[in-house]
C-alpha cells in the first residue's frame, strides 16, 4: 500500500515539474508569427498547386509579407479582386514593426 502511494506522489511531483518546465518553454521559446502570413494564406486560393514557385499557399504568404515577392499575381489562379484585395490588406496593414509591405496586385 505504502508503495503505491509513493508512486502517485512521485508522478505526481512529475507531472507537476513537466507542466512546469513546458510553461516556462512556452513563454521563453515562443516564436512569433506574423499575423499578416495567416491572413494572406486564407486569402490565397490555397490550391496548394506549387505553380507560384513555392510549396504552397502559405510559403508565397510569407514571401509576399517579407517582401521576397512583390506582386500578388504570381499566384496565377487568384482571381483579380482577390488579387486587389490582398494588396490593399499588405499596402495598408503594418507588421509588428510598424511598416506596411507595398505589393502590386
Ligand atoms: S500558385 Fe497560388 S494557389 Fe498555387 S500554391 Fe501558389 S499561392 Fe497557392
Amino acid at each position: 500500500m505504502e508503495a503505491i502511494l509513493i508512486a502517485i506522489i512521485m508522478m505526481l511531483v512529475l507531472g507537476a515539474l513537466l507542466g512546469l518546465g513546458l510553461g516556462i518553454a512556452d513563454r521563453y521559446l515562443r516564436v512569433e508569427v506574423d499575423e499578416r502570413i495567416e491572413t494572406v494564406t486564407s486569402m490565397l486560393p490555397n490550391y496548394n498547386c506549387g505553380s507560384c514557385g513555392y510549396a504552397g499557399c502559405f510559403g508565397l504568404a510569407e514571401a509576399l509579407v517579407n517582401g521576397e515577392v512583390s506582386v500578388v499575381g504570381t499566384c496565377r489562379p487568384c482571381k483579380s479582386e482577390q488579387r486587389e484585395k490582398i494588396a490593399e490588406y499588405l499596402n495598408t496593414t503594418p507588421g509588428t514593426d510598424g511598416t506596411c509591405v507595398k505589393v502590386k496586385p
